[in-house]
């Protein structure tokens, strides 16, 4: 039986490696990751785990022992390196591993601030890693101030956590508002008023010019010259796709190394999933960064390895925790042309994205239904009057038996 060895130990290589195993695949399993913790949940690094409020090992995917009992080698701290397609073989230290089926979930590394404008200073932290956050943790200190670079969700879930831990919290945002590439003007607003309410200075249209200090943090410099004091910065402004070592084994890349629509990249017995991979998506291409995509493009991979030859119809679904709202996002609101609010209804409130007569996608706070009712409408490719949605009596749960 085929050899599958997977690059990369993170969300998607694990639910690929158990995939195979639970569709009966009985050849070989080698996961390989950089890391050297076992492979872990990222979402609870930027709200729980941070908190303090979580245990490193209720991180963990999979109990240690699964791995053994399945039969899946892992490797841990064990970076790839280099990708012989020819040869079908990958690289780790001096050692040369040969594979049958190459299954890639590198997933992503967070962009940085160049080192000339302070980006390389004691105290500058990403959220991406284990490792990242626990050396941020100590600074998390009440009556500390710290700015958080960049006003997407990371960035606001950090701002959330060192709210509710009294420190004092800006967050610059360049763009003329927070969460602009990912979310609509309503949820922004939510969003403004939900962190300012917690004292959170929020910061929109704003630019950075530098990090100040001298090895250590000290404070920032705004694009318009004036200083904000801060004992230590976060910055959040996006990631870039794990793609460098299929880009050197000469794979296609396209935003991520390019799939096509059986998550099959250009070099033969090579297949990718998660945050590194992109997919054929309507009349374009999309790569998503989220836990829903990374297990269900892994299991597809899975499956196709076993011979399935189904295409991968993603589902796209995220979601946030800050405070006490929690915001469930069902869909992709690409190319939306109209917002319909539904509520608040209490502290539940929602707001649906539609192109013309389609619903596209929808961003619920606190308002499970309004998630739960959009994403079957959603998945099962059918929509709803946007009046209908707006209509307070308007019963949700009932829209799916019509
Ligand atoms: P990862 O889980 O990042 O795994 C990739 C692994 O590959 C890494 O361990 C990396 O070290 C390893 N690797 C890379 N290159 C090599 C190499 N050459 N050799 C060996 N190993 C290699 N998503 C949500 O849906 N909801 C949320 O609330 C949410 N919150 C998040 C909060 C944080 C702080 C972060 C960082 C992410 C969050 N996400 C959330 C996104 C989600 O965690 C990612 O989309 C998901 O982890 C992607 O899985 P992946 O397997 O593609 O990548």
């Amino acid at each position: 039986m085929a050899h599958v060895v997977i690059v990369g130990a993170g969300q998607a290589g694990a639910a690929c490696a158990a995939k195979l195993r639970a569709l009966g695949h009985d050849g070989a399993i080698t996961m390989i990751g950089a890391e050297p913790a076992p492979p872990y949940q990222r979402p609870p690094l930027s709200k729980a785990y941070l908190m303090g409020e979580m245990e490193e090992e209720r991180l963990w995917l999979r109990a240690p022992e699964f791995w053994a009992e399945q039969d899946i080698t892992l490797r841990l701290g064990a970076p790839v390196t280099a990708i012989d397609t020819a040869a079908r073989t990958v690289t780790l230290g001096a050692e040369t591993v040969a594979y049958d089926e190459l299954v890639l979930t590198t997933g992503s590394t967070p962009r940085r601030l160049p080192a000339a404008i302070g980006g390389d200073l004691a105290g500058v932290y990403t959220v991406r890693t284990l490792a990242d956050v626990d050396a941020m943790r100590p600074e998390f200190a009440a009556g500390r101030r710290v700015v958080i670079v960049g006003g997407g969700y990371i960035g606001l879930e950090a701002a959330a956590v060192a709210a509710k831990l009294g420190l004092d919290v800006t967050v610059l945002e360049m763009a003329p508002r927070i969460l602009q590439r990912v979310a609509a003007p309503e949820t922004s607003a939510y969003f403004r008023a939900l962190h300012t309410a917690h004292g959170v200075k929020v910061m929109e249209e704003t630019g950075l010019d530098r990090i100040l200090g001298e090895t250590r943090v000290s404070g920032v410099r705004l694009a318009n010259g004036t200083e904000l004091p801060a004992d230590f910065v976060i910055v959040g402004v996006g990631i870039l796709p794990g793609s460098d070592l299929a880009a050197a084994a000469g794979i296609a890349i396209d935003n991520g190394i390019a799939c096509d629509a059986y998550c099959h990249t250009s070099a033969p017995h090579v297949w990718a999933a998660g945050d590194c991979a992109s997919f054929p998506w309507k009349e374009g291409r999309l790569r998503l960064e989220s836990v829903g995509n990374a297990i269900d493009m892994a299991e597809a991979v899975a499956a196709n390895i076993m011979g399935a030859d189904t295409p991968y119809v993603a589902q796209p679904w995220f979601w946030s925790d800050q405070y006490d709202c929690k915001l469930q996002i069902a869909g992709f609101n690409a190319g939306y042309d109209r917002i319909v609010t539904r509520g608040p209804e209490g502290e539940a409130v929602s707001f649906w994205y539609f192109r013309g007569d389609d619903l596209l996608a929808v961003d619920a706070m606190n308002d499970s239904r309004a998630y739960m009712v959009g994403k079957r409408l959603i998945e099962t490719d059918r929509s709803v009057a946007p009046e209908v949605v707006a209509d307070p009596a308007t019963n949700l749960k009932a829209l799916l038996k019509a």
